[in-house]
């Protein structure tokens, strides 16, 4: 092992001078992947030297997502400390279904869940467990919604047409988790959205008596905070002021991606209401920064979470409590830990430290707001109170301009699609970052675009 730990220094090491030297990588055409690298497995091993070097041509050949030039996705940046417990959760290699096997580790996951439970307003029983990323923790929502509607359908299945409501501009895990639940994506219903991308409470209100009228079943409700396109806040305490006046209908708060204003006490406004919520979950992965991936679902009523995933497995609780085994109220059996990178992260900053992440981000994407404003050749389409900035460029088509982009490896930024505008969607969502580098952001592209002005497609 020693051995193999001075390869990680040395490789991790080339991967920090690489990333801060030449930012993101220039990117292998996939039709070309396996000519490039020597990815296909023999039937010998390779000899010390040669493995070694092949790793490391691996590693400096895939994108560089922890450099200030990565603006591709809903997260970023590298946080040292959630790193090193990442590192540390891997050589443990614990499964935390129980205390037997996850000793201390069980107790931080208790204490993360705990203090966001506080944080929540949830009362005394709530709880929560930590699922294999936002998808999975709107799944696990979405079962605890449809078992408590009807506490039997966990014996006989489906049989009604229960109906989900969820904002036309949610994400697309709602649809597959309808797929997966038996639900059907037929019984979906899309609310419209204001022009802010925000669900509009009266459609919301209009849609559930028009499906009580044909003796549907309204079971959840899904609330987003911080859609994926525009980073928009549906209004909780107004959805709340609705599904409150029909029996068991579950109210869940996707908050994947910016849930952690929780943590800000200047942003956690934005989800005003949540503590009416039957359910909310965040990914410490996006706004927090802790390593992919590090999903949190908490509830309000701990015996959903027992009803809809606890299963008797005499083979594997055979001592201590339920409240240390945590594997009765998780999705999968063995399960990795992914609550130590967060812990580490949380107790060497504390809460004020989590705090000035989230008000970075949104300090960082005032700036480029700003810029944007102050600049002519800009159009923008994002609006306050949001990490995602949304904009066009000199009427270039943004995705040939974000491929293009990504192909001369200068930096890499994504598009989105709303209200029928297509445009460049830049998330700040590393908060490693300074106003500096979203400034250069624009210099990269205002630089790219001079010089490759000709080849780039116009709108
Ligand atoms: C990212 C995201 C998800 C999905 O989370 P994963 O961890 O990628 O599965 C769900 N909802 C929203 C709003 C998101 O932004």
């Amino acid at each position: 092992m020693q051995a193999d730990l001075k390869v990680f220094q040395k490789i991790s090491q080339k991967l920090i001078d690489y990333e801060q030297k030449e930012g993101v990588t220039k990117p292998i055409e996939a039709n070309q992947l396996f000519e490039t690298l020597d990815l296909d497995l023999d039937e010998e091993g390779l000899d010390e030297e040669k493995f070694e070097s092949l790793l490391e041509d691996v590693v400096l050949s895939t994108p560089r997502t922890s450099t200030k030039l990565f603006f591709n996705q809903l997260f970023g940046g590298r946080s040292h400390k959630g790193t090193l417990g990442e590192l540390l959760a891997v050589m443990l290699n614990n499964s935390m279904y129980t205390y037997k096997v996850g000793g201390p580790q069980v107790g931080i996951e208790k204490a993360i869940i705990d203090k966001v439970c506080k944080m929540l307003n949830f009362g005394k029983n709530a709880d929560g467990t930590f699922p294999p990323g936002g998808s999975m923790s709107n799944f696990m929502a979405m079962l605890m919604g449809r078992d408590a509607y009807n506490r039997d359908i966990k014996l006989e299945g489906v049989s009604e047409k229960m109906i989900i409501y969820t904002s036309d501009t949610s994400h697309y895990s709602i649809t597959k988790n309808a797929m997966f639940g038996g639900i059907g994506i037929s019984q979906i219903r899309k609310i419209e959205t204001d022009k802010f991308g925000k669900m509009k409470p009266l459609a919301l209100q209009n849609q559930i008596e028009e499906d009580m009228k044909h003796g549907f079943q309204p079971f959840f409700v899904n609330a987003t905070a911080g859609t994926t396109v525009l980073g928009a806040f549906d209004d909780i305490e107004a959805i709340h002021h609705i599904t409150k006046n029909y029996k068991n209908l579950w109210l869940h708060v996707d908050g994947a991606y910016c849930g952690s204003v929780i943590f800000s006490e200047k942003y956690k406004h934005l989800v005003d209401g949540v503590e009416h919520a039957d359910s909310f979950s965040f990914n410490a992965h996006k706004m927090l920064n802790v390593p992919l991936s590090c999903s949190i679902l908490i509830t309000k009523e701990k015996h959903n979470l027992k009803h809809s995933f606890a299963c008797d497995a005499d083979y594997l609780y055979q001592t201590d409590g339920d409240e240390y085994n945590l594997g009765k109220t998780s999705l999968q059996c063995g399960r990795r830990n992914d609550a130590l990178k967060f812990w580490t992260l949380w107790k060497s900053v504390g809460t004020k430290g989590l705090e000035q992440m989230v008000n970075q981000q949104f300090d960082l994407a005032e700036t480029a707001r700003t810029y944007i404003e102050n600049h002519s050749d800009y159009k923008l389409y994002s609006y306050e109170d949001s990490i995602s900035v949304c904009f066009n460029y000199k009427n270039i088509d943004p995705k040939d301009l974000c491929n293009s982009l990504y192909q001369d490896g200068k930096l890499m930024v994504g598009y989105g699609e709303f209200d029928g505008e297509t445009f460049v969607r830049l998330v700040t969502i590393n908060s490693t970052n300074r106003d500096k580098d979203i400034l250069n952001f624009f210099k990269v592209m205002e630089t790219y675009v001079a010089e490759k002005h000709e080849d780039l497609v116009t709108l």
